[in-house]
């Protein structure tokens, strides 16, 4: 038993006072009490961890290495994909263990307590399964054994290089799998899982409609009947156009026409909508994961967040390329997008609620569902998943409530969280992973052969 005591805490009934709250020796919460007296960990402001909801751990090796153009001037994404072909050429499943464990890292230290891996780099170099097919899965999951963080292990089914079911071209031939090669390595991922701690979650990830057909789409959600299932989807322009010209549909229609989409799903970007999708896609109780960092690095365009959420939609977050991962910045950048986009300020507050609150609440609860984790929310039962701001910054200091959340959301950053927790494991203590340097030293060296031949 473990014992919190916060100044100011978010409970699942609101801002509570002097909170005293048990973590079980199951990682759940135990007890929540309010006007307590101080007594065990103190923190200054407690609140629910999020779930990352959409992360490629390996693509963080290549953050800030793709900001250079080529010859080809209608080609803007040729350094981006040129590297993505050298390190897919190259990674060692040591180095996507090491890689792996930082981006987890990053991610408690950024706040979160789940890392939702869409997880699609299989096999070996040139194609060949490894001897062990679920090699790299058992990976992900040492990496998260070292790091701490709750694991939700997406195993991503790729078929294809596009709509036509063209072959895999040399940037994706590590991806590949028919579909009993697949569920054999369903199957290994679940294995790989039993290693870690009971809050680690399967799901499945059909990767998107240009990578496999339709009756793999249909039969996704049947492969892990209880799991999660992701799916890129409605990212940019020439994937519409691509779906469109093959399917005779736009992908959010055809989604909408063909699959049981229910709370079980995620939809990832969803960054090329129409209105009438972007409502009837919120009425399904899916979940739209958001990664808008990663987004507005790629170019893909602008969520309709505010539709979305007036349709009463649910959202999370990712990561997804890691090239940047930050809880406060990501929110930050989704509500600036929309004033971008509309003129507008505060584009996402209600009336009850202030920006920041309303993003928080939202991606905590869309969070946890995505992951198939049910957590993020302080309520006894629940994960012990919990981020606690440190109240001395300048920043957050005399602030209480809504107010303070603001702060941390539209002028704070990573060097806000003071403590987290996954289900109970306090690995980010004092703003640090508590094996940060383990962690850093063996990503330098896993690093250090792709970058030589920069
Ligand atoms: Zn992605």
């Amino acid at each position: 038993m473990k014992i919190i005591w916060a100044e100011q805490a978010l409970t699942a009934e609101g801002w509570a006072k002097d909170v005293r709250l048990e973590i079980g020796t199951d990682g759940r919460i135990a007890d929540i009490q309010t006007n307590q007296r101080p007594d065990g960990h103190k923190v200054g402001t407690l609140l629910p961890a999020p779930a990352n909801s959409h992360s490629h751990a390996f693509q963080r090796a290549m953050a800030g290495l793709t900001e250079s153009r080529g010859t080809n001037v209608t080609d803007s994404f040729w350094t981006w994909r040129q590297l993505m072909f050298r390190f897919l050429d190259a990674l060692t499943p040591d180095q996507v263990e090491a890689i792996a464990a930082l981006v987890q890292m990053e991610m408690l230290e950024a706040g979160f307590a789940t890392n939702v891996e869409f997880h699609y780099l299989h096999h070996q170099p040139g194609g060949m399964p490894y001897d062990n097919l679920g090699e790299m899965a058992e990976r992900i999951a040492a990496a998260a054994e070292i790091s701490g963080i709750g694991l939700t292990l997406l195993p991503v089914h790729y078929q294809f290089g596009g709509c036509d079911q063209r072959p895999l071209g040399p940037g994706q031939i590590r991806f590949g799998n028919d579909a009993e090669q697949f569920a054999r390595l369903v199957g290994e991922a679940r294995e790989a899982l039993e290693t870690l701690p009971a809050d680690s979650v399967l799901g499945v990830a059909p990767h998107s409609l240009r990578a496999v057909g339709q009756n793999v789409l249909r039969g996704a959600a049947d492969l892990v009947p209880d799991g999660p299932v992701h799916l890129h989807l409605a990212e940019q322009l020439p994937e519409v156009e691509e779906v469109l010209a093959n399917w005779h549909a736009r992908p959010v229609e055809w989604a909408l026409e063909n699959l049981p989409i229910d709370s079980r799903w995620c939809l990832i970007h969803l960054t090329q909508m129409l209105p009438h999708e972007t409502e009837a896609l919120a009425k399904t109780g899916a979940v739209a994961g958001l990664c808008p960092l990663t987004e507005a690095s790629l170019g893909d365009g602008i969520f309709d967040a505010v539709r979305w959420m007036d349709a009463d939609g649910r959202i999370s977050i990712g990561s997804d390329s890691n090239i940047r991962i930050s809880l406060a910045e990501e929110l930050r950048q989704l509500d600036t997008s929309q004033r971008l986009r509309d003129h507008s300020r505060a584009a996402l507050a209600t009336t009850e609620h202030s920006t920041g609150r309303r993003l928080l609440d939202a991606i905590s609860a869309g969070g946890g569902q995505a992951a198939g984790r049910g957590s993020g929310r302080l309520e006894v039962g629940a994960w012990a998943d919990l981020l606690a701001l440190d109240t001395s910054h300048f920043d957050l200091a005399e602030l209480q409530g809504d107010t303070q959340l603001d702060s941390f959301v539209f002028a704070g950053d990573n060097t806000m969280i003071a403590d987290v927790w996954s289900a109970g494991r306090h690995m980010v203590q004092q703003g640090r992973h508590i094996h940060r340097d383990e962690i850093t030293k063996a990503y330098r060296k896993a690093v250090k052969p792709l970058r030589d031949g920069l």
